[in-house]
């Protein structure tokens, strides 16, 4: 069992050299850049979005914290996600304790990226025999040295990088513009501080049970299922679905940001958002940005599937990966660059550049 061991006996298991280490922004799933306007504190917006079920929508703050359902059943509660930090999680729990006083029984990873679990362990020292669940491929991408942008061994990659991000913000601070500028700067900078500080304390919690198929909890009179559909945001994607009010969780999978795609596999997605479309839904929580309505699941695989088919054709028609990058963003633009550019953050001119990048790579030159 995991939980018995600590980050370093984990990390000794996934030898990593982290010695000098710099995050590269391929590695910002989810990142906002250093003069992005964030929140001065970890803050969640409770929507309800069926009975007993809300979505916790998260503001945006430097380091990004993923949503979270939150699921009343008769004796308990189960939340899905934990984002990017404990003191998210806190900030949260705080939040959900005004709706429901009953204990947290099960968390549900939806999948590894360091947004959505390195919460978890509030959760579970706050209610013993608390048990987290996912699927067996995201627990094994949550030990694995390369699984992408989460896990253990991501922990310290990010605790490698963050002193040269902290030194370049500082540098940023100096030559910022206006004071406006320095403002937002001065409020990133004390947030990847304090995140630092956090990420030293860390004590993983993994989870304690997985499904490798679709299965389905019988939880306090609630029915809840949990959908394996198949490889797209990463190989380990879990949807949550809640037939009585129709209404799915769904990570990363489904965002109303741009996708992330280096953890992906863009041709199976969408394939696999076509399979989440079978089911009879009303309600979406996506794992960023606010819950939408069945539609938004042919908008995004809409995208998806024309970014690839874009990203062949041109590859075919000779294009290098500099004259894609400008020609496939301003042909899907029409359609999708306003749909696709709802917040501040996560906008489809900050993403697109870099999902036609690992369309290329991984579609035409399947590296
Ligand atoms: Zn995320
Ligand atoms: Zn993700």
């Amino acid at each position: 069992m995991a939980q018995g061991w600590t980050r370093r006996q984990l990390l000794a298991q996934a030898t990593v050299a982290a010695a000098v280490y710099t995050l590269d922004p391929h590695e910002l799933c989810c990142g906002v850049n250093a003069y992005a306007q964030t929140a001065g504190s970890e803050k969640f917006s409770l929507k309800k979005v069926g009975d007993g079920i809300w979505a916790a929508v998260a503001e945006v703050r430097y380091k990004v914290n993923s949503n979270a359902a939150v699921i009343e059943t008769n004796d308990g509660l189960v939340i899905v996600d934990t984002h990017s930090k404990p003191s998210a999680a806190r900030a949260l729990y705080t939040e959900i304790q005004a709706v429901s006083k009953k204990p947290v029984r099960k968390i549900v990873n939806t999948h590894f990226h360091w947004d959505h679990w390195q919460g978890n362990e509030v959760y579970a020292s706050a209610n013993p025999g608390l048990e987290i669940i996912t699927t067996e491929q995201t627990k094994q991408n949550l030990t694995k040295p390369d699984a992408g942008v989460g896990g253990v061994p991501f922990i310290e990659k990010q605790l490698a990088g963050l002193p040269g991000e902290i030194a370049k913000l500082r540098e940023d601070i100096d030559k910022a513009p206006n004071a406006e500028t320095k403002a937002r700067l001065t409020s990133n900078l004390a947030q990847a501080e304090a995140y630092f500080q956090e990420l030293k304390q860390l004590k993983p919690a993994l989870p304690t049970r997985t499904v490798s198929k679709t299965a389905t909890l019988q939880e306090g009179g609630r029915e809840i299922q949990l959908h394996v559909l198949g490889r797209g945001h990463t190989d380990g994607d879990l949807y949550i679905y809640m037939p009585k009010e129709k209404v799915v969780a769904t990570g990363d999978a489904v965002v109303d940001w741009m996708p992330f795609l280096n953890d992906g596999y863009p041709e199976e997605w969408s394939q696999t958002v076509a399979a989440l479309e079978k089911l009879d839904i009303v309600q979406i929580i996506p794992g960023h940005g606010e819950p939408a309505p069945k539609e938004h699941l042919a908008f995004f695989r809409g995208y998806l599937t024309d970014l690839v088919a874009a990203v062949k054709k041109a590859a075919a028609d000779g294009a290098t990966l500099d004259e894609m990058k400008t020609k496939v963003a301003d042909q899907l633009a029409p359609k999708y660059e306003k749909g696709m550019s709802k917040y501040p953050v996560g906008q489809y001119r900050d993403r697109v550049g870099l999902n036609i990048e690992m369309v290329h790579k991984k579609v035409v030159k399947k590296a």
